[in-house]
C-alpha cells in the first residue's frame, strides 16, 4: 500500500478556517489497531459544522473530518476483526479529535467498529450513515418508553433532512401513521414517497410555545430543537415520548415543564456518538430488518470528495435533501 493517500483536511492557518483536499500520510494516522480502505463517507449535519467552521466541532489541527465511514480492513491486529472483512464506523469523536471518514484510509481501534451487515453494501450503510442509525435509536427509544404503531400519530421534524427521512421511512414501514414536519413543502411527494401520510409546516410549530395545546401526537421524533420541540411537547398525548436528538433549528429548549408533570410525556435524549456498542450493533440489525433498502435510492445522491465543501455549506444552510453519500 502507498505511503499517503487522499484526504480531505481541515486546517487552522493564521486564525483562519482552511478546507483542502490533499495527501496525507499513513504515518500521521492516529493509534488504532485496525487501518481501513475507505469506500464511501457521507456528509452530516454535524460534518456540515465541522468543514465549514460555523461551530468548534473539530478539536485538533490539521484533521481529516468525516464523523462515519464504511470501507474494508486492510490491516488489523484487532482479534474481532481480519483483513477483508467489511465495516462501518459512527462517532466516538471521529472526524472531531480522531482522523475521520473522508480519505482513502481511517485508522481507528476495532472496537469502534460495527461489521457491515449482509443486508447492506457500503454505499447502502453510508446512504443511512449516523443521520440514519440516530433515526434508528430514535424509534428504539420510542418503543422502549412503549409507543405502539396503534397509538396515534406519530410526528418527525426536519422530515427531509437525514434523520428525518430515515426515520419516516422506518416508522412507516413498521406501521406506524407518521405525519412529516417541514419547511420545505416542495418535498411533500419525496416525503410521502418514504411513508409520510401527511405534512405540517415547520412555521405551525415555530411560534411562542404554549405550556400545553391541544395533544395531537403520540410520539415525535425530533431533530431541530428549539421551538419546534417546545411546541410538540406540549401536544404530545397523555403518557406519550419524544426521542430528541438534534438541534437543526437551535440548541434551546423554550418549553414549560407542564407537559412533563401533567401528562407524564417522556422526553428522551438519543445520542449516537458515545451510544454502547451492544446498542449500536442492535441499531444496526434492526435498520437491516426494518429498513426498506428501496428507499435509500430516494433518499441518497451521490457526490465526490471534491463537492464535499459545498455540500457542507449546503446542510447547514437545510438545504440538502436526505442523505449525501460520498464515493471515496
Ligand atoms: P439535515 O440537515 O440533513 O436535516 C436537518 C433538517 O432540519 C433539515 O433538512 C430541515 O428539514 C430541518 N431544518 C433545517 N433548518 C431548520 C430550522 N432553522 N428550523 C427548523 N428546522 C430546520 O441534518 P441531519 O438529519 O443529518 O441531522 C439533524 C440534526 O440531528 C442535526 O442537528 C444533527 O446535529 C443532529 N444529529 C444528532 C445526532 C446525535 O447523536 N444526537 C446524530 C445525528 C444527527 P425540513 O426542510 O424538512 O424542515
Amino acid at each position: 500500500m502507498s505511503d499517503t493517500f487522499t484526504a480531505l483536511v481541515v486546517d487552522r492557518l493564521e486564525d483562519k478556517h482552511c478546507v483542502e483536499i490533499r495527501d496525507f500520510a499513513q504515518a500521521d494516522l492516529m493509534d488504532g489497531d485496525v487501518t481501513v480502505t475507505v469506500k464511501h463517507s457521507t456528509v452530516n449535519y454535524k460534518d456540515g459544522l465541522a468543514i465549514t467552521g460555523k461551530a468548534p466541532i473539530v478539536r485538533r489541527f490539521p484533521l481529516i473530518p468525516g464523523i462515519d465511514f464504511s470501507g474494508r480492513v486492510t490491516a488489523s491486529s484487532n482479534e474481532t476483526f481480519t483483513v477483508g472483512d467489511c465495516v462501518i464506523l459512527n462517532g466516538w469523536g471521529v472526524g472531531e479529535q480522531h482522523h475521520g471518514g473522508l480519505a482513502q484510509v481511517a485508522r481507528v481501534p476495532g472496537k469502534w467498529l460495527v461489521p457491515l451487515p449482509a443486508a447492506f453494501t457500503t454505499f447502502q450503510a453510508m446512504a443511512i450513515g449516523t443521520a440514519g442509525y440516530t433515526a434508528m435509536l430514535c424509534v428504539m427509544a420510542l418503543e422502549d418508553a412503549g409507543l405502539t404503531s396503534g397509538a396515534g400519530e406519530i410526528l418527525v421534524t426536519g422530515a427531509s433532512g437525514g434523520v428525518g427521512s430515515v426515520a419516516i421511512s422506518l416508522l412507516s414501514q413498521l406501521g406506524y401513521s407518521v405525519i412529516a414536519c417541514t419547511g420545505r413543502p416542495q418535498e411533500e411527494s419525496y416525503l410521502r414517497q418514504l411513508g409520510a401520510r401527511d405534512l405540517i409546516s415547520r412555521e405551525e410549530l415555530s411560534g411562542s410555545p404554549k405550556p400545553l395545546g391541544k395533544m395531537r401526537w403520540a410520539g415525535a421524533v425530533d431533530a431541530v430543537g428549539s421551538k419546534v420541540l417546545a411546541n410538540v411537547l406540549s401536544q404530545i398525548h397523555y403518557g406519550g415520548a419524544v426521542a430528541a436528538c438534534g438541534l437543526a433549528q437551535g440548541i434551546d429548549l423554550p418549553g414549560s415543564v407542564a407537559p412533563f408533570i401533567l401528562r407524564a410525556v417522556k422526553l428522551i435524549g438519543v445520542d449516537s456518538v458515545q451510544c454502547p456498542m451492544p446498542r449500536r450493533k442492535q441499531a444496526w440489525e434492526r435498520l437491516a430488518r426494518d429498513l426498506d433498502v428501496k428507499k435509500l435510492e430516494a433518499i441518497a445522491q451521490r457526490a465526490s470528495l471534491s463537492e464535499v465543501p459545498e455540500l457542507a455549506e449546503e446542510i447547514v444552510a437545510g438545504k440538502i435533501r436526505g442523505r449525501v453519500v460520498v464515493d471515496i
